[in-house]
Formats: structure tokens, C-alpha cells, sequence
């Protein structure tokens, strides 16, 4: 005889299709289930009550012409210096502020970047990954 079937003859309350998992009940289960939804809950409460926490993106850091990425992209913070022999993709009036990849909004001196991730770039930079914003 299968020892489920043996199973379901000795305790006939017990589903066929659940495994065995010791002395377990149903109500150690749904118990853990409700402690971690609390917990997750709380931590979303602390998440909400601490909004000073969170990173705007005014508060992050400009971007380093110096920085290894940066500087592997040619970027500058004053598009007019741009070197236009390193560059010859540049065009004049090209800058960050116009870039498809500038997620700050018109009339920000500086804004995010979709390239450089975690940094602002200034509004009137450049690099070679501009493209023109539609
Ligand atoms: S990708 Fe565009 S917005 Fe970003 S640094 Fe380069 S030119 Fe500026």
C-alpha cells in the first residue's frame, strides 16, 4: 500500500496532496504568514514616515569631469569647451539641457542623467553619447 494512502487511512482529515512537514499546523502557518506580512508592512510604515531619507535628485552629487566614466565619455560640464577635434560629433549648441538622456526639467542648472547614474550633470555639459532630444 502506497504510504499515502496509509497515511490517509490513519488520519483521513489530512489532505492526500499535502507533504508531510511535522508536527506543523495549519495555524503555525497562517501565524508566520500574518507575522510577515506585519513585518513587511512596518517596514513600508518606516519607509513613509522617513521621507527626509530619500535621495532627490537635487541632493545627488555633480558629476566629476575626473571621474574614469566621465572622462571615457569626454564629458564636461561647459559644452563650449568641447573639443571639437577629439569630437568631431559635437555640434555647436549641443548640451545636456537638450540631450535626450537629461531628466532634469528646463531651466535646471543641473539634473539627472541616464547615463551617469547616481550624479547630476549640468544642464549646459556634454559627452560623446549626446542625442539630440526630439
Ligand atoms: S548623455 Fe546627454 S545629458 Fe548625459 S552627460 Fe551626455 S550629453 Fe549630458
Amino acid at each position: 500500500m502506497p504510504w499515502a494512502d496509509l497515511r490517509a487511512r490513519i488520519n483521513p482529515y489530512r489532505p492526500s496532496g499535502l507533504a508531510y512537514q511535522g508536527d506543523k499546523t495549519m495555524s503555525d502557518h497562517v501565524s508566520r504568514r500574518d507575522a510577515l506580512k506585519k513585518v513587511v508592512l512596518m517596514l513600508g510604515v518606516v519607509a513613509v514616515a522617513r521621507p527626509g531619507q530619500r535621495v532627490h535628485a537635487a541632493d545627488l552629487p555633480h558629476l566629476d569631469p575626473t571621474d574614469p566614466t566621465a572622462k571615457a565619455l569626454g564629458y564636461t560640464s561647459d559644452a563650449k569647451t568641447v573639443d571639437a577635434k577629439a569630437f568631431p560629433q559635437y555640434k555647436a549648441g549641443s548640451a545636456c539641457n537638450n540631450c535626450l538622456q537629461f531628466q532634469g526639467k528646463a531651466g535646471d542648472a543641473w539634473g539627472p542623467c541616464s547615463i551617469f547614474a547616481g550624479k547630476q550633470v549640468n544642464a549646459n555639459g556634454w559627452c560623446q553619447v549626446y542625442v539630440k532630444k526630439a
